[in-house]
């Protein structure tokens, strides 16, 4: 991610179903930087049964946001490991003008350069597609879509034959909150970021791999 020797934070923004998980999960691993997805480490605090797991399940289960301090927590938490001294890429993360205030400064307080937004859009009814027809492998964490990207055998991850699961949120009442929840507090990023000019548009209607060619040509331009 180092770019003209600075050191850079990725941020895939973009609604719930766009493709961000898979897009950064890629990007992550061209780059040899690490992937940090907020939504999967709430996920795994849930999982764990933790004190932050426990405040957020409930939270996520509406479909709504977690409150703004334990994300940046959260996150500061993550970034100050050593793997992160390169650069990484977020998915999921920032979701509010706070968060993304919150880290300005925490990227300037480790020494990183602007970060870079890659913005993907795509259309309501493909998201409700994608969103209900998602599946992740409970072991290694891959997604798949049993419409547009489905597995080679059936409920199996092609990769290491983990089970696949459907999230808890991926439900249709639950899912129509979570794009309000975007409407309404993460859309206003895109302005935040646009103005800043590190922002830059992707067309995530493709399917899944002809996107990631995309996102890889343009940040081969940057
Ligand atoms: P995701 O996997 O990114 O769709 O996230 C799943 C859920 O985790 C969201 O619906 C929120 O409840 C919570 N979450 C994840 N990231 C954030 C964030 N940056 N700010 C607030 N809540 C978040």
């Amino acid at each position: 991610m180092a770019s003209g020797g600075v050191k850079r934070a990725l941020i895939f923004l973009g609604p719930p179903g766009a493709g961000k998980g898979t897009q950064a999960m890629q990007v992550a691993r061209v780059q040899g930087v690490p992937h940090l997805s907020t939504g999967d480490m709430f996920r795994d605090h849930v999982g764990r049964g933790s004190e932050l797991g426990l405040r957020a399940k409930p939270i996520m289960e509406r479909g709504e946001l977690v409150p703004d301090e334990i994300v940046l927590g959260m996150v500061e938490e993550r970034v100050a490991r050593p793997d992160c001294a390169n650069g990484f890429v977020l998915d999921g993360f920032p979701r509010t003008i706070p968060q993304a205030q919150g880290l300005d400064a925490l990227l300037g307080r480790r020494g990183f350069g602007k970060a870079l937004v890659l913005h993907i859009a795509v259309e309501y009814e493909k998201l409700l597609r994608r969103l209900t027809g998602r599946r992740t492998c409970a072991t290694c964490g891959e997604i798949y879509n049993i419409y547009a990207r489905a597995p080679k055998v059936e409920g199996k991850c092609d990769k290491d034959g983990g089970e696949l699961t459907q999230r808890k949120d991926d439900r249709e009442e639950v899912i129509r909150e979570r794009i309000a929840a975007y409407d309404r507090q993460t859309k206003p990023l895109i302005e935040y970021y646009r103005a800043q000019s590190g922002l830059v548009d992707i067309d995530g209607a493709a399917d899944a791999d002809a996107v990631t060619r995309e996102v890889l040509v343009t940040l081969a331009r940057l």
